[in-house]
């Protein structure tokens, strides 16, 4: 590791920049996987983490409930044998203090933490045409000097919070389930209100009914809820996942979505209807995200996604006993799945519980925020805690929170004014040595995370290595290349139904004014990986590379 040194050059009233071959931003799942690749190169690194620990997402989203929609046993890392042999999962999907304990051991056994400055927001990043670096800032006035800039700040760690009228004035607490005090709250007797009904809400909602006196869901847009069926880890399940890892990991790179199962080849219309129902039932009992799995075609032939669309509509009938707010709980505005689909552990029981009240604020919308609860059209509710589960400015906001400026100063934030441009969702054109780490136009958030996190930085870490052997510094797309992988993610898009989910964070809907363009790459992972592996392979094809 090279010592911060400083650099006569920049030094100014604020202090010298410490000089690096590379900065990263961010100490999830990424930025510490990112880290331990550059180290492995030779390379001087520092990874700038706002949080005070590790964990990135998993850091911030401390709600009742927190826990992970895949598998804890390929919800994982892949890139050490020894560490995934070692790693004993207890529960069959993750809770979040569980994914805390194992990236900590993960930070711990790679000794990462000597090279991840803690509690330091990146402010701005520009990238100096006279020098060929980046220099960074962060809000404590640390100044960094590198020659790559590696964003891994996450695909959903913006908070959104709805600007609705009086919250300051609001008498209670509020707070936004991705920003969860540390320390816990106590919902005990509380008259609690929870905004947003998509998989944060899904998953707080069971639980703080349990702690409150009275919840009240103040529901926007009812959504579709697969059972997650979670339970303990069984100890032989465990044996055999290790004993068969290397497949396992095989099995979720050739997938497309990351995740170690296959997409039934049935299209859903081809069977009779007691078989397709019998399959969907299975599916059910099953539980988990693999229910979208259940036919070949759901997510991209309406008539097959509205049987899918159906089924669960008739479940949550059965499962709601009051047939008024049954009826508001289903969903109609979207084909099944192509928002972010929810699991669940006792989503739809809630609302069988006496101390729970489901208000539709599409029919009767948010007013204000009063100084004793919350105001819609046609009733006030007095709360003494909002929980707001409204979710992130997703994919762009973590990065253009940071001012970003690329050659000649043009800003990040005016190039994706119209919405993100990237080449292969790793890079932009004109922001030359900076890399994105599952950033919009890669599959990351339609796959199981850290297999597409792993894929990025094993390319942006072979790309760098390459550069140096051949004698590069400076490595940019060109903009032709840009153009082509921009019209190839809406044409991914355009041939599933995903974009028919108008209100949709992967859209970019949920957040008022954002521009509204398909953001995450469509066509798959497998298909996505090999065209990095060819770019990479034909000499970094679309890129320019300059000594
Ligand atoms: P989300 O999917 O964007 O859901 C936000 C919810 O808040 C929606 O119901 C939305 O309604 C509602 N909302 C937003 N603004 C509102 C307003 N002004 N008034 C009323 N309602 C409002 O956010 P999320 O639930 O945090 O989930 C985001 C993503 O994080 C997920 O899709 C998933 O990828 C990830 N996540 C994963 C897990 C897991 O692994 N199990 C858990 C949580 C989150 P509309 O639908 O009408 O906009």
């Amino acid at each position: 590791m090279t010592v911060p040194q400083q650099s006569p050059s920049s030094a100014d009233t604020l202090g010298p920049a410490r000089e690096l071959d590379a900065v990263v931003v961010g100490a999830g799942f990424a930025g510490m996987y990112m880290l331990h690749r550059l180290r492995a190169l030779g390379l001087s690194v520092t990874v700038l983490e706002a949080g005070d620990g590790v964990g990135g997402t998993w850091y911030w989203n401390r709600y009742p409930g927190a826990r992970c929609d895949s598998e804890s046993y390929y919800y994982s890392y892949s890139f050490s044998d020894e560490l995934q042999q070692e790693w004993e999962w207890t529960e069959r999907y993750p809770g979040q203090p569980e994914i805390m304990r194992y990236l900590n051991h993960v930070a711990d056994r790679f000794d990462l933490r000597r090279d991840i400055r803690f509690g330091r927001r990146v402010t701005e990043a520009a990238f100096r045409e006279e020098t060929g670096r980046w220099e960074l800032r962060t809000d404590d006035g640390d100044r960094y000097s590198a020659t790559f800039f590696i964003t891994a700040v996450g695909c959903l760690s913006a908070a959104n919070i709805p600007q609705i009228a009086g919250l300051d004035t609001f008498g209670g607490e509020w707070y936004h389930t991705g920003r969860w005090p540390h320390e816990g709250v106590d919902l005990t007797g509380k008259r609690v209100g929870v905004v947003g009904t998509g998989s944060t809400g899904i998953q707080a909602i069971p639980v703080i009914a349990e702690q409150a006196d009275h919840l009240t869901v103040f529901q926007r847009t009812p959504n579709y809820s697969i059972p997650a069926r979670n339970g303990p880890m069984e100890r032989e399940f465990q044996r055999d996942v290790k004993a068969n890892y290397d497949a396992i990991r095989r099995q979720q790179r050739a997938s497309t979505n990351g995740h170690p199962f296959e997409i039934s080849d049935t299209p859903a219309l081809s069977v009779p209807d007691e078989e397709r129902r019998a399959v969907y039932e299975a599916a059910w009992e099953r539980g988990g995200l693999r229910f979208r799995a259940a036919f070949a075609d759901l997510l991209v032939d309406k008539e097959a996604n509205d049987t899918a669309s159906e089924f669960i509509r008739g479940k949550i009938r059965d499962i709601v006993l009051d047939p008024e707010t049954a009826e508001k709980l289903l969903p109609r505005d979207h084909p099944f799945a192509t928002k972010r689909p929810p699991i669940d552990t006792q989503y739809f029981e809630t609302y069988n519980r006496d101390n729970v009240t489901l208000v539709d604020v599409r029919q009767s919308p948010i007013e204000e925020v009063t100084s004793t609860g919350l105001r819609t059209s046609s009733a006030e509710y007095e709360l003494d805690v909002i929980v707001f589960a409204t979710g992130f400015d997703a994919l762009t906001g973590p990065l253009l929170n940071i001012d970003i400026r690329g050659v000649g100063g043009t800003a990040l934030r005016e190039k994706w004014s119209e919405g993100p441009r990237t080449y292969l969702g790793l890079h932009a054109a004109g922001f030359p040595n900076m890399f994105t780490i599952t950033g919009p136009g890669s599959p990351s958030v339609l796959t199981n995370m850290p297999t597409s996190i792993e894929q990025h930085v094993d390319w942006i870490a072979d790309c760098i290595e390459y550069l140096g052997s051949h004698g590069f510094d400076r490595i940019e797309a060109t903009v032709e290349a840009e153009d082509a992988w921009v019209e190839h993610v809406n044409e991914a898009a355009d041939r599933t139904l995903l974009p028919l989910a108008g209100s949709s964070w992967y859209l970019g809907a949920n957040v008022p004014g954002k521009p509204r363009v398909f953001m995450p790459y469509a066509g798959g992972f497998a298909t996505y990986a090999r065209r990095c592996d060819e770019v990479a392979g034909n000499g970094y094809e679309g890129f320019v590379l300059t000594m």
